[in-house]
């Protein structure tokens, strides 16, 4: 990567970017030159290391996923808020999501009231999947939308085909063993982190049905950029 001059994101996402035996090093070893950003559950022991080693202004962002069930479940409640505050308290901008899982609007005064008192703000993601024969986001009753905070408007972000996409041209998901491919829905390999890769020369037109990850919205710049080049 630093051979090719270029400046890159590396966004480590789930699993559990924290259960990589060695994400400290390479977290430091890239944000020397690069830009990163996590997506974790919060709640590694690593967290301390992280957030005293690493420069928070090399970590775009850290999105933490609160799973209120888990947490109870396995009593990491005080391990995730620790390691909120933590980090926050270091200068990362690092914010709480949670799924808007239906059975839980039943227990959201609760949530909010409980982790506001220890200082985090969190907002909910559309449950996407089959719960009480219903299948979601779609079967959200407005008054649902409305108790969770949801913004439907979200929705279409996932509903790409037929746009332009920046996926293989300046962006791509990497699996564990290196390789390289445009996007989670594109199964063509472009290449492998320890060898080549061969990147698009233009932008694409999304082929796909449904996106769990567009590429073209989840990093705006690149984006542009590429649209840019054509
Ligand atoms: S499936 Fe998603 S990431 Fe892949 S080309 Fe379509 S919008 Fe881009």
């Amino acid at each position: 990567m630093n051979e090719t001059g270029k400046t890159f994101r590396v966004g480590f996402t789930g699993g559990e970017p924290f259960l990589i035996p060695n994400i400290l090093e390479a977290a430091r070893a890239l944000t020397k030159k690069h830009f990163i950003s996590i997506n974790t559950h919060l709640t590694s022991s690593k967290i301390k290391e992280f957030a005293e080693a690493i420069p928070p202004d090399k970590v775009l962002f850290i999105q933490a996923s609160l799973h209120f069930d888990e947490l109870e479940k396995r009593k990491l409640k005080s391990r995730f808020i620790g390691n909120y505050l933590l980090l926050k308290g270091r200068g990362f901008n690092v914010f709480a999501e949670a799924v808007a899982f239906p059975p839980f609007i039943s227990r959201l005064e609760e949530f909010r009231e409980f982790y506001g008192k220890e200082g985090i703000d969190f907002s909910f993601g559309a449950f996407i999947g089959i719960y009480d024969g219903k299948k979601y986001p779609e079967s959200y009753t407005e008054e649902e939308i409305s108790a969770f905070g949801l913004d439907v408007s979200e929705q279409s972000k996932f509903l790409q085909k037929g746009n332009l996409c920046n996926a293989g041209f300046n962006a791509a998901v990497v699996f564990s063993n290196g390789n390289v491919f445009p996007c989670f829905q594109i199964k063509e390999k472009l290449g492998n982190v320890y060898e080549e890769i061969d990147f698009y020369d233009a932008p694409i037109t999304c082929p796909a049905r449904q996106c769990g990850c567009p590429l073209n919205l989840y990093d705006e710049y690149l984006f542009e950029k590429a649209l840019k080049s054509m």
